[in-house]
């Protein structure tokens, strides 16, 4: 099978030195391996999606070296396989419809109990409030998957991990999961895909053997897999790296303009400047 890997940025705000990393790395193992490097556009949220914004991605990416395999993908032209998926989970009796908002999930949740977290890959562990109630389907809800249904029927699995920090063989059990991860959201009431749903399909419709992308999202890594199996998709290998950070440590993020790849190149940096700084000098 053909070394495929992709680079799926939120046109919802500039890229910056993590992305310009994220795609250099992804790029240079695609040649490395003469595989295919993909450009998908993550623009599921078209409240905050803009095409300015995607339009400095196309730019940004083609004066940094870096050139994709065939079309580019939007993820706003999925949306149906996004339904699709939905309803065969949902025949399966493993979704339910949930209209908590935020504020009632964190009301619901203020109690933790001992040892479990309170917060998983997906965000805060949802208490589990929807989960056996009837709906009115005029409501407006999201989607959940019920994870220990989910869980039972999928699990256990494993899947491959190349980078630095977590490489290995990864197991899967049910039991790790139910606790620590929670009823993820598969469709928001505003979107018909959320990122966990969107993110397997598009990759296997692609046929993405690899998947590089920045070590934040290791341990969603384990929701992307619960759903392959569920969906019959091949788990493709993984690789997390490094995140790159700012002088003080943090990571660094989309509303940091400071770093933005255009405000270096409108300063007057070179792409092997940014290289550089990125660690990627001799790419
Ligand atoms: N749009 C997502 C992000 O930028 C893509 C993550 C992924 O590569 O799976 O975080």
């Amino acid at each position: 099978m053909t070394f495929t890997t992709r680079f799926a940025p939120s046109p919802t705000g500039p890229l910056h030195l993590g992305h310009a990393y994220s795609a250099l790395l992804a790029h240079k193992m695609a040649r490395d391996a003469g595989g295919r490097f993909l450009l998908r556009i993550d623009d599921l949220d078209q409240s905050r999606a803009r095409d300015y914004w995607e339009q400095q991605i196309y730019d940004d990416l083609t004066w940094l070296g870096i050139g994709w395999d065939g079309t580019v993908l939007r993820e706003s032209d999925c949306l149906e396989t996004y339904r699709k998926a939905l309803i065969k989970m949902n025949n399966m009796g493993l979704t339910y419809a949930c209209t908590c908002t935020r504020r009632d999930i964190a009301a619901a949740a203020s109690a933790p109990q001992e040892g479990v977290p309170e917060f998983g890959p997906d965000g805060r562990i949802y208490p589990g409030t929807c989960r056996d109630k009837a709906h009115q389907t005029s409501e407006a809800a999201a989607i959940r998957l019920n994870i220990a249904y989910a869980a039972a029927r999928a699990l256990p699995a494993q899947f491959t991990e190349t980078g630095s920090a977590y490489g290995g063989t990864h197991a899967l059990r049910a039991e790790d999961l139910t606790d620590t991860i929670g009823d993820v959201v598969l469709a928001r009431r505003d979107m018909a895909a959320a990122y966990h749903l969107a993110v397997v399909l598009d990759d296997a419709a692609s046929g993405v053997t690899h998947v590089i992308r920045g070590e934040d999202l290791f341990d969603a890594t384990r929701i992307h897999v619960l759903l392959q199996r569920l969906l019959d998709l091949p788990t493709p290998v993984y690789h997390h790296h490094a995140l790159i950070r700012d002088d003080a440590g943090k990571r660094l993020a989309k509303r940091d303009d400071a770093r933005a790849i255009a405000k270096y190149r409108s300063d007057g940096a070179s792409p092997q400047d940014i290289r550089a700084m990125v660690g990627l000098a001799s790419v």
